[in-house]
């Protein structure tokens, strides 16, 4: 099973991700949390990817289609993977297509989640994850189940991310608008963009999409 999951910062992609990862027994890539790690290790990637990412703009096209034309290769890709969080602008798609056709491998949906830029900003400034296990959390939507420890690893320690401010949403909310958006008739035109309402509670969104892939 091969994925994209479309939607603005905060839409819930790496949420559903994490799940759809565990039904499907595929791997999730986020460009995203791959361009952290490389900034948090001061790669050459990780320096120039770092200015931009603070100040809510996109990457350049070529550094991560680069990584992930690498990371589809790597063995733990072979039963299938969920795009999250590109691709980001149509060059990305093109550049997509072709490494796709390239390596003989085919996509089986793209999946808008639909949210609405009000409840965006909430939800990214409050998002939280736990520092040694990655499980996401929110301030008020979805709170571990004993305050302050993780559901998932008992640990106690939790990160936010420094992008996660309400100024550089409003700049990554004007960058999906402009630059990602337009993924969205490209998909459609080729007949295999599905949507699903991202404001549904969290098990609800989860229900859809693994009902809209055939797997109820
Ligand atoms: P994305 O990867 O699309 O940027 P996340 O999956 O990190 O988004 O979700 C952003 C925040 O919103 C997280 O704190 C998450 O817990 C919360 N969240 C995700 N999905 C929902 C939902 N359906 N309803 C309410 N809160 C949600
Ligand atoms: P979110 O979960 O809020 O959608 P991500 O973790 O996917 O955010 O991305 C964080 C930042 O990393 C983006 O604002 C952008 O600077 C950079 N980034 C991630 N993926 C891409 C991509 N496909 N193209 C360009 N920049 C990207
Ligand atoms: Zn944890």
């Amino acid at each position: 099973m091969r994925l994209i999951l479309l939607g603005p910062p905060g839409a819930g992609k790496g949420t559903q991700a994490q799940r759809l990862m565990d039904a499907y027994n595929i791997v999730q890539l986020s460009t995203g949390d791959m361009l952290r790690a490389a900034v948090a290790a001061g790669t050459e990637v990780g320096l120039r990817a770092r200015a931009v990412m603070e100040a809510g703009d996109l990457v350049s096209d070529d550094i991560v289609v680069g990584i992930i034309s690498d990371r589809v290769d790597e063995p733990d890709c072979k039963n299938g993977f969920i795009l999250d969080g590109f691709p980001r602008t149509l060059a990305q798609a093109e550049a997509l297509e072709l490494m796709l056709t390239e390596k003989k491998l085919r996509l089986d949906a793209v999946i808008e989640m639909q949210v609405d830029d009000g409840l965006l900003i909430d939800r990214v400034t409050g998002r939280y994850t736990c520092a040694n296990c990655g499980a996401g959390y929110h301030d008020k939507n979805l709170k571990p189940k004993v305050d302050g420890v993780c559901d998932n690893c008992g640990r106690t320690e939790f990160s936010r991310r420094a992008d996660d401010n309400a100024e550089t949403v409003a700049s990554r909310l004007q960058a999906y608008h402009e630059q990602t958006a337009p993924l969205l008739p490209f998909y459609r035109a080729k007949g295999n963009l599905q949507t699903v309402d991202g404001m549904a509670d969290i098990d609800d969104v989860t229900k859809a999409m693994r009902t809209l892939l055939g797997v109820g």
